[in-house]
């Protein structure tokens, strides 16, 4: 249920509302707008319709979501989600998030090299893998702490946000003392532990679509992280699996003007994962910020043969610089920006 306060609805009031919520037994959140103020009420949808909510001074309306989702609903915030993602890099509501760096963190100087030529080029948040979720258990997984620290030292050196992939809740802690961000991948999408123990941070997330995952499943996700607490949500399409082999997963970019007319959140694309092809990352790019994502998502090393992990569809630093330069003249069209780390 969405409350719809009046408009003159005073603090008082709206303290008084909270606690006959509480009293039912739901939970609440609010959300501020410049027409007009809502308070999400969360809780058991048949029990909810039956509440006096529009009894209740201050209330001049009370609104099914019909929705599964509600938190993550246009319904329950009109105006795009924005998140401050440190060193005055924003994402949302004309800002765009350019993630780049290698799959994995392999090293201080190969990080440190790759992540100068990124920044150069105009990326404007660091990724790197210390934890990798790999298909085979004999292959790479990753530098665990010690490529937690490699990618702080580099982000602190180079003056950039940073953002790392959490496998497990158990991880959520350790990994909290490194990152800025925290991402999720698509094989964790409806890790609902990891959900729910994230959601209880104050980090922004980067939750990636799963690779069968429908629209509303990614979004019932996010209402996981959401509902716990925690506001800062990035969604992040990835391909999902299909029947043709000619690409790593079909990006599905329909999915981006989609999940946006039904959610305030921010939508990024992530075309490496979905093509798997470096021949094809550069015009699912510009296609991406065409759909009005809010950001992209590119794997860049600077050899890939000798990359760690998915070194087969790693950019060059200078095939990723000219991607952005492209996609420097395409955001004003669409009344983007990319900022800039300071
Ligand atoms: C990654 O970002 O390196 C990754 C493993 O992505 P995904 O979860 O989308 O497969
Ligand atoms: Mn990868």
């Amino acid at each position: 249920m969405i409350i719809v306060l009046k408009p003159d609805c005073t603090e008082s009031q709206l303290e008084h509302i909270f606690e006959k919520i509480e009293e039912m037994g739901f939970r609440y959140e609010l959300s501020r707008g410049v027409k007009r103020s809502l308070v999400g009420v969360i809780g058991e949808e048949d029990q909810l319709r039956n509440a006096p909510l529009r009894a209740i001074p201050g209330v001049e309306d009370v609104v099914p979501v019909l929705k599964p989702f509600k938190l993550a609903s246009r319904e329950f915030q009109e105006h795009d989600s924005s998140f401050d993602l440190g060193h005055g890099v924003r994402v949302g509501d004309g800002d765009l998030m350019m993630i780049a760096g290698p799959c994995a963190i392999e090293g201080e100087d190969v990080l440190m090299e790759i992540a100068k030529e990124v920044k150069a080029g105009g990326a404007n948040v660091l990724r790197g893998g210390a934890f990798k979720p790999r298909t085979s258990p004999y292959s790479f997984q990753g530098m665990g702490e010690e490529g937690l620290k490699i990618l702080r030292n580099v982000g602190d050196e180079l003056g950039m946000p940073v953002v790392t992939e959490v496998m497990d809740p158990r991880q959520v802690e350790l990994i909290d003392k490194y990152t800025d961000l925290f991402q999720i991948g698509a094989r964790n999408m409806q890790n609902f532990n990891l959900l729910n123990e994230v959601g209880q941070t104050n980090r922004p997330v980067l939750l990636k679509r799963g690779m069968s995952a429908t629209v509303q499943d990614l979004l019932m996700s996010a209402e996981y992280i959401l509902s716990n607490g925690n506001k800062q949500v990035i969604l992040c399409e990835r391909g999902i699996r299909s029947f043709d082999s000619s690409t790593r997963n079909l990006l599905d970019l329909a999915m981006v003007p989609n999940v946006k007319s039904l959610s305030h959140l921010p939508v990024i694309v992530d075309p490496s994962h979905a093509t798997g092809r470096p021949d094809l990352i550069p015009s699912m790019a510009l296609a991406g910020i065409a759909a009005g994502a809010d950001g992209i998502h590119i794997e860049v090393h600077n050899c890939p043969e000798k990359a760690l992990s998915d070194g087969q569809q790693a950019l060059l630093p200078d095939q990723y610089a000219e991607v952005i330069k492209q996609i420097r003249e395409l955001a004003p069209l669409f009344g983007k920006r990319i900022p800039q780390p300071q």
